[in-house]
């Protein structure tokens, strides 16, 4: 038993306090500490978007193409002003998204679902038409911040392709759906269809049946204006999510089935966490060099930045009136350049100046 008087009992209680009293020091110390260094990247991760936005300098930056190929710049006024307002009103749809802290994917969408409605371009409504004198249309989009990319070859029924591959890419487990099954697929959504005589454009029908009287198919002359009319966006958010989107009718006077460059990932539109990019142009040829990936990864691989690998893939890998291509890297960088001669364009970055083209 202990006597509470007794000298090793007080030595007892005097140890103890002491060690209580270190131990509160230490206890002490390390609630500082936490404070000072865990509780600021706390805070940011429960406050979330804001504290992106505190510490974030990233840029917005968007680019959008209408189709390459060779217009002659005797265009007549009255058109290549329709032209111009029309990729003007395209841009201006993913710039508000843009600056106003939307994402890319909207941005991408959105801009391409506008110029799919025009029937001055060579998607949606506007679509060429086939050897038999129907429209198959192709699109794709991809994200590069979680790689992952929705597409769709072949449509016959859908206003807007372009969100039938967003449906795609964040709904189904698959990337590339072609033909009755992409149809199919479709009807599963609530994706609005139309009539195929929809995309029956008056001025597409003509360029058809000229087409097909001289056999125009894969006609590589680069005055007759066959390429023209693809249409695609590239952009970057406040986030640095780097999306691409392409959507097309593909080439006038094109066989039953033939599948180009736009729904295959890495050919006419890829996005990865550096860059995103969009083809316009031959598609066999830019399937053939696997293009948009090709831009990718020679950025990627050479440390080239964004023009020099534009201007490898353009100029050296290839031919004179090919392709075009238009693309956004992840600081906001924007590139677009053609090898044919003509590309309907448009760009804007976060503080930087507005494009708005044709030619050079
Ligand atoms: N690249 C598209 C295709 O070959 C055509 C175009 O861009 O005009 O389907």
């Amino acid at each position: 038993m202990y006597n509470p008087s007794s000298k090793g009992f007080k030595r007892i209680c005097c140890y103890m306090l002491n060690r209580i009293h270190s131990a509160s020091t230490l206890f002490l110390c390390i609630l500082v500490g936490f404070l000072i260094f865990a509780m600021p990247s706390v805070s940011a991760q429960m406050s979330g978007q804001e504290a992106i936005l505190e510490t974030n300098d990233q840029k917005w930056a968007i680019a959008l193409h209408g189709g390459a190929g060779y217009v002659s710049p005797d265009m007549p006024e009255e058109r290549k002003k329709r032209y111009m307002a029309a990729l003007d009103s395209a841009l201006t749809i993913g710039v508000d998204i843009l600056e106003t802290g939307g994402s890319s994917l909207d941005a991408v969408e959105q801009t391409v679902r506008f110029l799919e409605d025009n029937p001055l371009f060579n998607a949606g409504r506007g679509a060429v038409f086939t050897s038999e004198g129907k429209n198959e249309l192709d699109a794709a989009i991809m994200d590069g911040s979680q790689m992952n990319a929705g597409a769709a070859t072949g449509l016959k029924t859908v206003k807007h392709p372009i969100s039938l591959a967003r449906i795609i890419m964040e709904e189904s487990r698959h990337i590339l759906f072609a033909g009755d099954g992409a149809e199919q697929y479709a009807d599963q959504t609530t994706i609005e269809r139309v009539d195929s005589e929809y995309f029956k454009v008056p001025a597409r029908y003509e360029a058809w049946k000229r087409a097909n009287e001289s056999q125009g198919y894969l006609e590589s002359q680069p005055d007759n204006g066959w390429k023209m009319g693809t249409v695609g966006c590239v952009a970057v958010d406040k986030t640095g999510r780097l999306v691409a989107g392409t959507s097309t009718g593909g080439m006038t006077n094109k066989r039953y089935g033939r599948v180009g460059d736009v729904p295959i990932i890495g050919s006419g539109t890829y996005a990865d966490e550096q860059v995103a990019v969009s083809a316009t142009g031959w598609g066999e040829r830019i399937m053939l060099n696997v293009s948009a990936h090709r831009l990718a990864s020679h950025m990627r691989y050479t440390g080239a930045n964004l023009d020099e690998s534009m201007d490898y893939l353009v100029y050296e890998l290839l031919n004179e009136g090919e392709a075009g291509f238009i693309a956004v890297d992840r600081d906001g960088n924007i590139s677009m350049e053609t090898n044919t001669g003509s590309m309907f364009r448009a760009s804007q970055s976060e503080g930087g100046e507005k494009t708005v083209a044709i030619w050079k």
